[in-house]
């Protein structure tokens, strides 16, 4: 028999349910990879015993032939979902020794499901960066090395940096994240895994630490499309208690996964071919325009004109956004307090000493957009570009069921690279970020191995509530590109 970690969700799911494995036996199998695995940061909570709990639940469960969708598989959490009575701290060390007395609906929906809970990973303080390089409780690796610098520690990509490590290092079977400019499909990307971000409101946004509400959007991460279309049925529902969580119901995905792509309209957008981008990517693109034509797509060049102000309009939005809802960590309700002589001097000595660099950087830059004078020229002049955005897809859309696009345009930078200059973080979410504006579901499929070895992923754009047809050609990118997902594990 393969591994006990080789086995992907789908897989493992039907061994649990044939009685082939238990859902104890692989929960101790993550525990000792998680352990052995430590070393590259990518849980800040490891929760083995609630872990082997539910695993033996999940076992009397499957022995009376019951059981949810995700029975006894044993998943990660990134660390902004709060979690009843585990240490949730948004990477941050404002929320230091925060224990949430509520569950969020996501992970909730997940136990409901039968689902594993093996810890909460790392991420970007507060979701925010591209790296996970910004987190109080310090850098996650990246289970790949280069082969031209295999000493050097590489990025896992940010923010859902700890989830796209431990899924990608058999540390989990498979991972929540949130993506609110590409958190979820970029580190997929760097990591060679599958993350899917779905429509905006598909999964609710209760109990996740808000970052940038308008945009922030949860889903899963995984080693396979199939994966990610069994996790986020398990994850998504519409939730009274997010006024933004949509009724729409999901197409059936399973159906998706089963057809090819014959008769597709797959867009190709021109305004993505961006000058210096690396070439490796530009052919790794052409390569999957390519194997998407001979499964039988129709390929259709589309172009979406606003494209270029999609990077700028996200870095006025998402800091405004950040600045109001980061208003509420004072040091009275949640988490760090440092006391003052007032209490304005201990909001501030706790804001001060509590907020990393990057968080202080969104949160003077949002309170700078939003303020009066200002407020005309940056926030309300981006509302309406994004409206705009919007629309070049609005239109595609009328002819086209997709669209293919890189997923990023590096791979995974070492650790220590680009930090000393946000703009150049702020830079590798070009891809991303204008799929987050509109709302839109997309997926990061790894398709191969740039030069110097490290994992590319290609990224398939939907439809609003067409997660559908993202899977659909997402699966048949994945059946073409063959990649190995078990590499980085069998060479860590
Ligand atoms: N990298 C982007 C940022 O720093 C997106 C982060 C995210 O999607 N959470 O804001």
């Amino acid at each position: 028999m393969a591994s006990l970690l080789d086995f992907s969700l789908v897989d493992a799911r039907a061994a649990l349910a044939a009685r082939e494995i238990s859902s104890v036996e692989l929960t101790r199998a993550y525990i000792d990879q998680m352990a052995a695995t430590a070393g590259r940061n990518a849980y800040i909570t490891a929760t083995p015993d609630k872990a082997l709990a539910m695993a033996e639940a999940s076992d009397t469960r499957l022995a009376k032939g019951e059981g949810g969708a995700m029975e006894g598989l044993p998943i990660a959490i990134k660390d902004l979902f709060c979690t009843e009575g585990v240490l949730t701290t948004a990477g941050s060390h404002i929320l230091g020794g925060f224990i949430p007395p509520y569950e969020s609906t996501v992970s909730s929906n997940l136990w409901a499901s039968g689902a594993v809970m093996l810890g909460k990973t790392n991420l970007d303080e507060f979701a925010m960066g591209s790296a996970n390089v910004t987190s109080y409780y310090g850098p996650v690796e990246n289970p790949w090395r280069s082969t031209d610098a295999p000493d050097k520690k590489r990025v896992p990509g940010g923010s859902s940096g700890g989830s796209a490590a431990a899924v990608a290092g058999r540390a989990a079977l498979a991972a929540t994240g949130t993506d609110t400019g590409g958190s979820i499909r970029q580190p997929a990307s760097f990591c060679g895994i599958v993350g899917m971000k779905p429509t905006y409101g598909r999964c609710s946004r209760w109990g996740i630490v808000a970052f940038a509400s308008s945009l922030d959007q949860a889903g899963p991460m995984t080693r396979t499309v199939s994966d990610a279309a069994l996790m986020l049925g398990a994850m998504a529902g519409h939730d009274p208690k997010d006024s933004t969580s949509a009724a729409e119901p999901m197409a059936d995905l399973s159906a998706a996964l089963g057809q090819d792509v014959k008769g597709m309209r797959i867009g190709v957008p021109a305004e993505y071919r961006m000058d210096g981008m690396p070439r490796e990517i530009d052919a790794l693109w052409s390569q999957g325009i390519q194997w998407l034509r001979d499964a039988g797509a129709e390929i259709v060049d589309i172009s979406l004109p606003h494209t270029k102000y999609a990077l700028p309009t996200y870095y006025i939005i998402a800091p405004a956004e950040a600045s109001s809802n980061l208003a509420r960590y004072d040091g009275v309700r949640y988490g760090l307090r440092v006391d003052g002589d007032s209490l304005a001097e201990m909001y501030a000595n706790t804001r001060g000493e509590g907020f990393g660099p990057e968080v202080q950087r969104r949160i003077m830059i949002g309170t700078y957009v939003l303020s009066a004078g200002y407020y005309d020229a940056y926030y309300l002049k981006a509302q309406k570009v994004r409206a705009l955005i919007r629309r070049d897809f609005d239109l595609a859309f009328e002819t086209v069921d997709a669209i293919l696009t890189p997923t990023a345009p590096s791979d995974a930078f070492a650790i220590g690279e680009n930090e000393d200059d946000p703009i150049k973080m702020y830079l590798n979410d070009v891809f991303t970020v204008p799929a987050s504006l509109a709302g839109l579901p997309g997926v990061s499929v790894p398709v191969g191995l740039s030069a110097r070895g490290l994992p590319l992923g290609l990224q398939v754009l939907g439809r609003m509530f067409d997660e559908g047809s993202v899977v659909r050609a997402g699966r048949a990118l994945e059946l073409a590109a063959g990649f190995d997902v078990s590499a980085a594990a069998r060479e860590g």
